[in-house]
């Protein structure tokens, strides 16, 4: 029989699959003998039963049962009793905490009887009654689907015909009174009566559990933080301690370290005579620990060894839910805590230096998402008086300040004159574009991670907020509001991509001291500081360590796409081994646009060759630059990739400069003959070479066969660049990579022009050359003959933009702000496989291409050159394959670094062959 209840003391914290994480938890600290009130654990897979079949499944209720009787017999209490009564709550847990999505309902088990017995019990008539009511009002509300107002509205009315302020002002007796009123309204909106049987109580309010997975907000936070729809959650019945039975009592929450700084501690918060739920309400002012321990000194002390077990155990920063009962102390939850993306590297080597964990444990305990939160600037959290208007979601990390503006217009032509705007909107769409490239910042009050506006401004590093809710944005009063508060088209707003805060005016910024620490060193990043900021000092060195670490442990190498001196200059102090990328195209962009533009228009040889000759020394100077700054490391050249046309003219606007030039000329005005001759032969190529699906059509190699002499001409710079470095003393590593072929023909014609190019050079400069020619993998059918590529291919790099581009049918720039958001809403994707691999197509065909390329061929040397380089998931996967290195932008080297690091640590060596 399947097993669906576990008693706290059979279960233990690796088990949150099973147990969710509060129930493993609480399983764990029972097995450590801390106070945990007694209690049991329906699983997830209880859950999973009953979504499937839409009830209970028998096997359950008869465990329940007997679980609930050794719970009784334990206690000497029982469930419903008039003499002192057992009383449970019953909270959700899932394997990842969801915090606020799901429900928990104190105190079931009091009815008309046991309430009489709880007043005997406490001895306290007014508490028993109070318990009542908030029972009936949070089971009206969670299990019986009871719009929550209504209770709330009738407290009120009680109070305000008492002539009271608080709840606790109210008497036994009104409180009774309320509790029939309660009941009305339980039997009006429901059509039934509030159950008085425990046993019923406690099933429905198990079944509503396992309901509130499945909510709208349950699930659509589950897609926002990519948790899956289909694990379920777990019960956790546990019987009721109670924090307000009078100043002998109470309850709080508290953490074993500080979480936003490290520093180890206690940290928490206290509110004698409260519930659970009141501390997180904030009713009252709560008291610190330090207050607690003059009021409870034994309860203190013993909260405190409770900590210090639990941190020896989990040895990480632990957070606590606890409760005292007059005078008892009480565990009711613990868990790893959250924490800031700082205090996370800050912790992670103390920790070290306490000897409680190792250098690898401390790498598997940051992300690259944290340490690229630490990358961007910063608002200054110690400026004073920061007005904040409200809380969105982080979409875009940055700190972004400037003047609200309320359409993309406005904001382009504000910006144009100097000034920087955030573009404020309810949500984006594409017609907005125009004005978040504008923006220093973009700030949506709906939509989420996925939206437009996310999606958009994430992959132009536009600081974003998205959803901020509270926020009443009006677009054709141009303002928004706030409460009371309206903020005008114009004011200044702030906002905080990294925590999705919105700000009113402006609030300093400062520059990320981790990015000093990564472009000049640790010494210098720390002498920049105040000296009394011990604290940056602190992370600085935590972030240094843990790098250096991830450095030594790390397979991958890690290298830079850098299509410049400077981008492949700053690369190299970022950390990167090598470029893994360099584009050629932008090189016949700006003065050279008209070179490139005779040889397109070329009709003779001579004319050709005229235009190539001239392209010849610009090319080869390039490369003489990036070679001396990559001196001694592989740079990775890539052939010309886009069509052609991209240099030419627009079609419309030549079509339409021709038209009127034409039309001028007959009309008599004063036109340049040859201008116009000129353009018309120029227009006639435009139209000649335009293309209906240009992404897939004349570019990447098909253009090295098709327009003589334009391959030739870029390999013969790189040789003569190469051969120019090594007479001048240095160690050129020049690869040349040829783009989007899909057959081994192609590589075959390439490889045998360049060949005989390169050896050319060789002999007319008097060197050797060493230059790898390989293949870049971007198409479906390159991976699937990856055995015949590679007998051509000294080196496979794995375009995964063109590749995920290919092999889903997707055209990047058209789909992803017009459709990404819908595809997700409705789960066809739970990310944008443009930023993350997609495993199961994409990353099997680059499996495929890895295992037969280095079967023909096994010195074939491995990388990846698309954005995914950059990005923590798809780092981890090119690890586990078995790549020689990833490539990134330069910002994303460091997070490449320490992903490869946690990549080697978390799943061993990878495929090393
Ligand atoms: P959440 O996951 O939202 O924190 P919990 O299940 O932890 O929900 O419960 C909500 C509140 O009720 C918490 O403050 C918790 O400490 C309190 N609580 C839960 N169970 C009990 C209990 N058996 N006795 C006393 N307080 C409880
Ligand atoms: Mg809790
Ligand atoms: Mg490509």
């Amino acid at each position: 029989m399947v097993k669906y209840v576990y008693d706290f003391s059979e279960g233990n914290k690796d088990q949150k699959d099973l147990l969710g994480g509060k129930g493993a938890n609480l399983a764990e600290m029972t097995r450590l003998g801390l106070p945990v009130p007694p209690g049991f654990t329906i699983t997830t897979e209880a859950c999973r039963t009953y979504m499937e079949q839409g009830d209970l499944p028998p096997e359950l209720r008869v465990e329940v049962t007997m679980a609930l009787r050794r719970l009784e017999d334990t206690l000497g209490r029982s469930l419903g009793d008039f003499y002192d009564p057992l009383l449970v709550s019953v909270r959700s847990g899932a394997k990842f905490s969801m915090p606020g999505m799901m429900e928990t309902v104190l105190n079931i088990g009091l009815n008309d009887a046991s309430v009489q017995g709880l007043t005997k019990f406490s001895g306290d008539e007014r508490f028993a009654w109070d318990s009542y009511r908030r029972l009936i009002q949070m089971f009206g509300k969670t299990v019986l689907d009871i719009d929550g107002d209504k209770f709330a509205h009738a407290l009120d009315t009680m109070k305000h015909a008492r002539g009271v302020t608080a709840d606790t002002d109210l008497t036994a007796a009104d409180l009774q009174e309320l509790v029939e009123h309660f009941k009305g309204i339980v039997r009006d909106e429901s059509g039934r009566e509030f159950p008085q049987h425990p046993r019923e109580q406690l099933d429905l309010a198990i079944t509503a559990v396992f309901n509130s997975w499945n909510t709208d907000r349950a699930r659509l936070y589950r897609r926002r933080e990519r948790i899956p729809n289909d694990l379920g959650t777990a019960v956790n019945v546990v019987t009721m301690v109670f924090g307000n039975l009078g100043t002998d009592s109470g309850t709080g929450v508290c953490f074993t370290r500080d979480p936003s700084t490290g520093k180890s501690g206690d940290y928490g918060d206290y509110l004698p005579n409260a519930q659970g739920e009141d501390v997180v309400a904030g009713i009252r002012n709560t008291l610190t620990l330090a207050d607690f321990e003059q009021l409870d000194p034994a309860s203190h002390g013993e909260l405190r060894q409770a900590m210090r077990r639990l941190e020896t155990h989990y040895r990480d920063l632990c957070d606590i839910e606890f409760t005292v009962e007059r005078g008892k102390l009480w565990m009711l939850q613990t868990r790893v805590g959250k924490r800031t993306a700082g205090a996370a590297f800050r912790i992670a080597t103390q920790l070290v230096d306490e000897h409680l964990i190792t250098m690898d444990e401390a790498l598997e305990r940051v992300t690259g998402a944290q340490l690229s939160k630490l990358m961007f600037p910063q608002f200054d959290s110690a400026s004073e008086g920061r007005v904040l208007l409200g809380t969105g979601m982080a979409a875009s990390p940055g700190a972004a300040v400037g003047a609200a503006v309320f359409d993309s217009v406005t904001a382009q032509a504000w910006a144009a004159e100097g000034k920087d705007v955030i573009l404020v909107r309810r949500e984006t769409n594409p017609d907005d574009l125009g004005g978040m490239i504008a923006a220093v910042g973009v700030l949506t009050s709906r939509g989420g991670k996925t939206s437009h506006a996310a999606v958009v401004a994430r992959g132009m590093g536009t600081t974003c907020v998205v959803g901020a809710e509270k926020l009443d944005v009006d677009v054709v009063k141009r303002e928004i509001r706030v409460g009371k508060k309206v903020v005008k088209e114009g004011e200044v707003i702030a906002i905080d991509g990294s925590s999705g805060e919105v700000f009113l005016g402006s609030v300093p910024v400062v520059p990320s001291p981790v990015v000093r620490y990564l472009e000049e060193g640790l010494d210098a990043a720390l002498a920049l500081l105040p000296a009394d900021d011990e604290e940056t000092a602190e992370l600085v060195r935590a972030v240094d360590r843990i790098l250096t670490h991830a450095d030594a442990v790390r397979r991958l190498r890690v290298h830079a796409n850098a299509d410049t001196a400077e981008d492949a200059h700053r690369a190299r102090i970022w950390g990167a081994q090598g470029i893994g990328l360099c584009r050629t195209e932008h090189m016949f962009l700006g003065d050279r646009r008209v070179l490139i533009e005779r040889l397109i228009l070329a009709q003779e040889d001579a004319e050709r060759h005229a235009a190539l000759d001239a392209l010849l020394p610009l090319q080869r100077a390039d490369f003489i630059d990036i070679l001396r700054e990559m001196d001694g490391l592989p740079t990775t050249i890539r052939l010309i990739d886009p069509p052609l046309h991209e240099f030419l003219p627009d079609l419309t606007a030549l079509s339409v400069k021709v038209a009127l030039a034409t039309e001028r000329l007959a009309n008599g005005a004063d036109v340049d003959p040859a201008e116009l001759e000129r353009d018309k032969v120029l227009l006639a190529a435009v139209e000649r070479m335009h293309e209906a699906n240009p992404m897939l059509g004349l570019r990447g190699v098909r253009l090295g066969i098709v327009v003589p002499g334009l391959f030739a001409l870029q390999i013969r710079a790189v040789a003569e660049a190469a051969a120019q470095r090594i007479k001048d003393g240095g160690r050129p590593h020049a690869e040349i990579m040829i783009p989007l072929a899909a057959s081994v023909m192609e590589l075959h014609l390439i490889r045998d022009e360049a060949e005989k190019i390169l050896a050319e050079v060789a002999a007319a400069e008097g060197v050797e050359l060493h230059i790898p020619i390989g293949a870049m993998i971007e198409l479906p059918r390159a991976a699937l003959t990856a055995d015949r590529m590679a007998g051509v291919a000294e080196f496979f790099s794995f375009g995964t933009n063109d590749l995920t581009q290919t092999t889903w049918g997707f055209s990047r720039d058209d789909v992803e702000g017009a459709f990404f958001s819908e595809y997700t809403e409705r789960g066809v994707i739970s990310v944008s496989p443009f930023e993350t691999i997609d495993r199961s197509g994409v990353g099997r065909l680059v499996r495929i291409a890895v295992e037969e390329g280095r079967s023909a061929r096994p010195d074939l040397t491995l990388g990846v050159c698309g954005e995914h380089g950059g990005d923590p998931e798809s780092v981890h996967f090119f690890h586990e394959v078995g790549l020689d290195y990833v490539s990134c932008s330069p910002f994303r080297v460091p997070v490449a670094r320490l992903e490869a690091g946690r990549a080697s640590v978390v799943t061993g060596g990878g495929d090393t062959r």
